[in-house]
């Protein structure tokens, strides 16, 4: 017999929660969570497609963990702290293999993160996955787009362009989703700033997570706050595997352009010696790329002359 919508809830989804905030999760018709005094709610909500935000292929571990990656790195950029989940699933059959799969990645990264699964939904229809996260964040210190400040400096986490070399990689098919190749698991993989974003709180004038490519992610920060942006090409992060395997230009046009990063870009007072910038304290590397000026534009530089960098953001429309 196929698995019908309610054991398939009950078998991969309901679990004793893991917060005592819930005061009820999964099986009634909502979730009743506990909101702490004095902090804000943060929420935000991303929904992956087959085809678009993941290969056919894609094994189904990676397509649990990038699901609510995508979500913590949101409220990561917002300098918030996670805490509850909600998964809408869209699935053209229960096909237990793939879900047991799905389910054992998106868990890892929820108790690894202290997320509790609280609801969401099942339904018959092409695959598609939505999961809203919500968390706290001190109203003060939440890490906005719109605070960065002529003479900031701006730094950006870890290391850019691997994601989008990992999946060049797999569309080529040059490697097996199941290989260990380190920018395709980047890619599959990818790991939210959540430390970082927190320990930013309060500290960062302005921030926002890098999902459609550093070039065009700088653009909106830019804009939310009416400044603009000198980028230093030559300070982009890039990892030893990405520039082993990929030409200076490659690479450079990775770490602008490629999406789904999920690294940290912010915004410092000049005059800040912020803890992590050492590499301290389990915070990624944190690399200065550049400075806040005033205008409305982005400029680049290589060598100290300015260059002419085109293209632009990931957009769904266009
Ligand atoms: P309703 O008909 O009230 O919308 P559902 O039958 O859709 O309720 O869901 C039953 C319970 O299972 C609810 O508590 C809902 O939040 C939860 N739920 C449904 N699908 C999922 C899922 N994929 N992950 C977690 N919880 C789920
Ligand atoms: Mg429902």
């Amino acid at each position: 017999m196929p698995l019908g919508e309610f054991d398939l809830i009950e078998r991969y989804f309901r679990r004793a929660p893991s917060r005592r905030d819930v005061l009820l999760g999964v099986g009634d018709d909502a979730a009743l969570l506990e909101v702490k005094p004095g902090r804000a709610l943060v929420a935000a909500t991303d929904t992956l497609v087959e085809g678009r935000h993941f290969l056919h292929r894609a094994p189904p571990s990676s397509i649990g963990h990038q699901a609510l990656a995508v979500n913590l790195s949101d409220l990561a950029a917002m300098g918030a702290e996670p805490a509850w989940a909600l998964l809408s699933l869209s699935l053209p059959q229960a096909d237990e293999r793939w879900l047991e799969g799905f389910a054992e990645g998106f868990f890892a990264l929820a108790d690894a993160s202290g997320v509790a699964l609280v609801g969401g939904d099942t339904v018959r229809g092409p695959l598609v996955v939505t999961v809203e996260v919500l968390g706290f964040v001190e109203p003060a210190r939440a890490l906005k787009r719109s605070g960065a400040r002529p003479g900031d400096a701006l730094y950006v986490s870890g290391s850019l362009g691997d994601s989008a070399a990992g999946l060049a990689t797999l569309l080529r098919g040059g490697a097996s989703a199941a290989s260990d190749d380190p920018l395709v698991r980047r890619h599959l993989f990818a790991q939210p700033r959540l430390a970082l974003g927190q320990a930013l709180a309060g500290v960062a004038t302005a921030g926002m997570d890098v999902s459609d490519g550093l070039l065009g992610d700088l653009h909106k920060l830019c804009a939310a706050s009416g400044v603009a942006a000198t980028l230093e090409l030559d300070a982009l992060p890039l990892s030893e595997a990405l520039l082993t395997r990929h030409s200076p230009e490659e690479c450079e046009n990775f770490a602008l352009h490629g999406g789904d990063d999920y690294e940290l870009l912010f915004t410092l007072p000049s005059d800040s010696a912020f803890p992590g910038e050492s590499g301290a304290s389990g915070l990624p590397r944190l690399t200065r790329i550049g400075r806040i000026t005033a205008g409305g534009s982005v400029r680049c530089t290589r060598g100290g002359t300015e260059v002419a960098v085109s293209g632009a953001g990931y957009d769904h429309f266009r």
